[in-house]
């Protein structure tokens, strides 16, 4: 059976049963390359790739993208959750992580996500997600340094819901509501963790998780298609520090950051939509009162965990 949207009659959420999903592999018992399908030399074990960097296929790459074995949507007929799952191969290195990359590499892969989202926009889906999960608490399933990028063909209620609010909040205010809440953490500071002009860093103040972290660059764009490469530099530069700082403020936590993206193929999301990164911390796990209800209980308090964040960052780079 292929990945199937099936609706909650209760709630209207979707959920997609996908049962190729459970064949995954997993290497999170050792750090063991030994078979692992992403390292140089396994290419074989993986679709070709859909995109590499560099270009030159006689040098060794840098950056792989290759299509998900076990994919979360895939093409196919009626209920089907359609759309595409790939795997970004991060670096060459095994051992690597975003937390000890360099600011080249991260622009590379950011700039390889952006020649991906390019390439998937133009086949029109409703989305387009990009990804990292990190840490067995937030979903991973391989140790070697990914991230994943799918593009759905229907647009999930949540993701509608969020972009019907920020679209609500340009009719009624004629502003982005990304850009105004990073005005409004700008100016009032206190939650600020850096701030260079073109990045800014907050955490912010209603974070459902701990240690919750928005970095939103100076680019008038609804996606990371629409990126530009200062931007792109600027996000590259800031990333591999904050999570490093939050590897260790909070002793490496698993994380998922997510890519925030606004709708593909609208031509006015631009006004009212600004693409930015949200890193959310696993460190505590959602129980019945979150379940039940919906709401996240975050044990503490931005204001403080903010600053906390600054100094760790400052520390390591001192
Ligand atoms: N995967 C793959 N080819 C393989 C082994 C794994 O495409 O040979 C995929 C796997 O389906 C998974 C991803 O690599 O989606 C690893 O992702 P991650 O560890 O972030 O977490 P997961 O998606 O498993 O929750
Ligand atoms: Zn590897």
């Amino acid at each position: 059976m292929g990945p199937e949207y099936r609706v909650d009659p209760e709630t209207g959420d979707w959920h997609i049963v996908a049962p190729a999903r459970a064949a995954r592999p997993t290497d999170l018992s050792g750090s063991s390359a030994d078979a692992c399908p992403f390292c140089p030399g396994r290419e074989g074990l993986t679709p070709p790739a859909v995109f590499r960097t560099p270009a030159d296929r006689r040098l060794p790459w840098q950056v792989r993208i290759v299509p998900n074995r076990y994919a979360v949507v895939a093409p196919g007929p009626g209920d089907a959750a359609t759309g595409t799952h790939d795997v970004v191969i991060e670096s060459p290195n095994h051992d690597g992580d975003l937390r000890f990359a360099d600011s080249t590499q991260t622009a590379e892969v950011l700039g390889a996500m952006r020649e991906r989202c390019r390439v998937l926009e133009a086949r029109r889906p409703g989305a387009i997600v990009v990804f990292r999960n990190h840490g067995v608490a937030a979903g991973t399933s391989l140790r070697h340094p990914h991230s994943q990028i799918v593009s759905l063909d229907k647009v999930p209620p949540g993701l509608a819901r969020r972009w019907r609010h920020a679209r609500s909040f340009f009719d009624e205010t004629g502003r982005c509501l990304a850009e105004d809440l990073a005005c409004a953490e700008r100016s009032a500071g206190v939650r600020v963790v850096e701030d260079t002009g073109d990045i800014l860093v907050y955490q912010p103040r209603a974070a459902s998780v701990s240690h919750q972290t928005v970095l939103i660059a100076d680019d008038p764009s609804a996606g990371l298609a629409g990126a530009s490469d200062a931007a792109l530099s600027a996000m590259a530069e800031a990333l591999p520090r904050v999570a490093a700082g939050l590897a260790a403020v909070r002793d490496d936590p698993a994380y998922n950051l997510v890519v925030h993206a606004g709708p593909v193929g609208d031509e006015t999301a631009a006004r009212w939509y600004r693409w930015y990164v949200g890193l959310y911390p696993r460190v505590s796990r959602r129980a019945g009162l979150e379940l039940a209800t919906g709401l996240g209980i975050n044990p503490t308090v931005p204001e403080q965990t903010a600053p906390a964040l600054r100094r760790a960052m400052a520390v390591r780079e001192s």
